[in-house]
């Protein structure tokens, strides 16, 4: 199931442009990290099929992703973040799956009953976690609730899900789909693999019993406001289909991106947070759990509206994570929407964006 690989699709199906323009860009990224840290941990807590549960969120910082090698997607900098070289060592993860314990330990009452690991890359990908770690993580995980693993769909395998499943792990794998359209994830995204391969992954998971997050991508780089509305709410409704979450996540401007280029010359705008108010209201009847976590919301980075209702806004839109009550969005209004409805009517692809 794992075509058409990274490789392969560098060397004959295109895309060379975009990895060229990437490599070159992210060549410029002279910082250095620690393989013993994790890139990032943090407490918070998420809606799951069984209901809101506190979770340890985990960024463990593995030798990257192989995509991001040959280039890699245009928003994408975790790769900006990971270990120079390729691959951090077992004993290197194990220590830093002890300092994420070390701040649960120091900063929640309880452990967390949710695990959700990423990885700036594929969790599942024995390049970046080997066999071994990967069992021992489940090991050492084997008594909370339920476990989120990162990956893409190449790497998702029966034997490296039962690790998790037969520990009695509820376990879900989380894809970065992006968009259930072939054509905007390989042109716009500049990701390699096909809508198919999502569902054939999503097919494997559901043969042992574990679950997929989907993780979709709000405005990629190219999109108008408009486009990026319709193409995710399509990309919602189809998803739904063969995950039981999708949470999609407006774009925010990453350093050392092919978007962070466009953004400098003006070229590109993150989305407006009524976008992401708009979408998920109009597919609550979609049969699985939406949510968002606009990062980096109300910066000029991040998603934002004019600066006024940003915050209210965002708050909506974290209440209907929670609740999925639609209703959320009839408590905030602002001026600013009619900027946004009339950048929905008059942004074309030649002339975005239309507001900054
Ligand atoms: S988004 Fe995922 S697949 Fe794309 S370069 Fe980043 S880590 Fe790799
Ligand atoms: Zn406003």
């Amino acid at each position: 199931m794992s075509k058409p690989s990274p490789e392969v699709y560098e060397a004959g199906r295109g895309m060379d442009a975009h990895n060229s323009v990437m490599r070159e860009i992210r060549a410029r990224n002279d910082r250095t990290y620690d393989p013993r840290e994790p890139t990032r941990v943090w407490l918070d807590e998420d809606n799951t099929p069984d209901g809101v549960r506190e979770s340890l969120t985990i960024i463990l910082n593995t030798g990257g992703c192989r995509w991001a090698r040959a280039g890699g997607c245009t928003m994408c900098g975790y790769v900006a973040e990971s270990v120079d070289g390729g691959t951090v060592p077992h004993d290197a993860l194990m220590t830093q799956i002890e300092a994420c314990l070390d701040h649960e330990r120091e900063h929640a009452e309880k452990p967390a009953p949710l695990i959700k690991i990423y990885t700036s890359g594929s969790f599942l990908d024995e390049r970046e976690v080997p066999a071994a770690t990967r069992r021992e993580i489940a090991d050492t995980f084997a008594d909370r609730e339920r476990i989120v693993v990162e990956s893409l769909p190449d790497f998702v395998a029966r034997e490296r899900l039962t690790d998790f499943t037969d520990m009695g792990l509820e376990t879900d794998v989380a894809i970065g789909l992006e968009t259930a359209t072939d054509r905007v994830r390989h042109d716009c995204v500049n990701k390699y693999f096909d809508f198919e391969e999502f569902v054939a992954a999503s097919g494997v998971a559901g043969d042992v019993g574990a679950g997929i997050k989907a993780y979709l991508l709000l405005k990629p780089a190219f999109l108008t406001e408009r486009e990026a509305i319709t193409d995710m709410k399509s990309s919602i409704r189809r998803c739904a289909e063969h995950a039981h979450t999708v949470s999609m996540n407006p774009c925010n401007v990453q350093r050392h991106t092919m978007v962070e280029e466009l953004y400098f010359d003006s070229g590109y705008r993150p989305p407006w947070l009524w976008s992401v108010a708009e979408t998920l209201e109009d597919t609550t009847e979609a049969p699985a759990i939406v949510v968002s976590d606009p990062v980096g919301h109300g910066s000029d980075r991040g998603p934002h509206n004019c600066g006024e209702c940003n915050d209210r806004v965002q708050k909506a839109i974290k209440d209907f994570d929670l609740r999925q009550d639609p209703t959320v969005f009839e408590q905030v209004a602002c001026e600013c929407e009619y900027t946004w409805e009339e950048v929905l009517r008059r942004e074309t692809s030649y002339n975005q964006p239309l507001a900054r």
